[in-house]
């Protein structure tokens, strides 16, 4: 895949507060699952790299997702009827988007919400080539072209101008991560609707706490592709590590939170101080 990402990063931010006309946005939304938060463009995590996440201290970059479905297997929890497999609510792990001071598309500087990884300054991954650097994204947008959907490339292009996806064409081997089998892999099941009733009311409302997330990232590290069991010991001990594991996100978080508050406007620049000072990976530039 060829495709051209400096100045971009449209797939790692919910842009969409920069096209609110734009028809074609939110397509998160508009089929039969529909999640309950209100966040753009999650990268889904696999129970492997929930798992690798955690034994890199990066509980802060992971959050649940739960979604309402209009005709098809759903269960009531804390009064919310979500999407379910075999009665227990169903649910995604993906990489949290936190506001930041990005500018992409040759737009002014903004607070947009982002991936936690993202370095506003160079608009690149943090994690680009780490071994933690998840599937979902080493893919994007070969799977979406595989299954004929539209990319993120596209969207910018048709908004935005300029030429974003070089090579249209899906790598062979492009297998979409979200398929058959998905269970217990990318997809999780929830064991115990009344463990979750708050959290799931948080998540509708936004207000889903880190102990919130933390419970179903345990169950996702838990989680065995193919079945529906849920292993309590490693679930306890994976909970356990979310809820205490502490890295640069989390002070760079409360900053971000912060800066927007304070009605700061939004500088790129900023991140050197409130990232990398704390110790996010370096990210090279898009020079030589
Ligand atoms: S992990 Fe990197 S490539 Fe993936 S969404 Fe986050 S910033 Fe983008």
């Amino acid at each position: 895949m060829e495709v051209n990402c400096e100045g971009c990063a449209g797939c790692c931010l919910d842009w969409r507060s920069l096209a609110p006309d734009d028809g074609a946005h939110g397509h998160e939304r508009r089929g039969r699952y529909r999640p309950l938060d209100d966040v753009d463009n999650l990268a889904p995590l696999s129970s492997d790299e929930v798992r690798a996440f955690l034994d890199a201290g990066y509980a802060a970059a992971m959050v649940a997702r739960l979604f309402r479905i209009d005709d098809g297997p759903s269960v009531s929890v804390g009064g919310v009827e979500v999407a379910a497999v075999r009665g227990r609510p169903a649910f995604l792990v993906g990489l949290r988007k936190i506001p930041k001071p990005v500018a992409p598309f040759d737009a002014d500087p903004a607070w947009l919400p982002s991936c936690v990884f993202l370095d506003p300054e160079t608009l690149q991954c943090r994690i680009h080539g780490d071994g933690i650097y998840p599937e979902t994204c080493a893919t994007y947008p070969g799977d979406n072209l595989a299954l004929d959907a539209e990319t993120e490339c596209e969207r910018v292009e048709r908004v935005h101008g300029g030429e974003r996806l070089v090579d249209g064409d899906p790598p062979a081997d492009a297998e979409p991560v979200i398929g058959p089998g998905a269970i217990g892999a990318r997809v999780f099941a929830h064991p115990d609707a009344d463990r979750i009733a708050e959290a799931v009311e948080r998540l509708a409302a936004g207000d889903a706490t880190r102990a919130d997330h933390a419970e179903f990232v345990g169950v996702a590290a838990a989680s065995t592709p193919g079945r529906l069991s849920v292993d309590d010991g490693r679930y306890e001990r994976a909970r356990d590590r979310a809820l205490e594991a502490e890295s640069w996100i989390d002070g760079a978080t409360a900053e971000w939170v912060d800066r927007v508050a304070s009605g700061e406007p939004a500088d790129p620049t900023t991140a050197e101080n409130v990232e990398a000072d704390r110790g996010a990976p370096e990210t090279p530039g898009w020079e030589g």
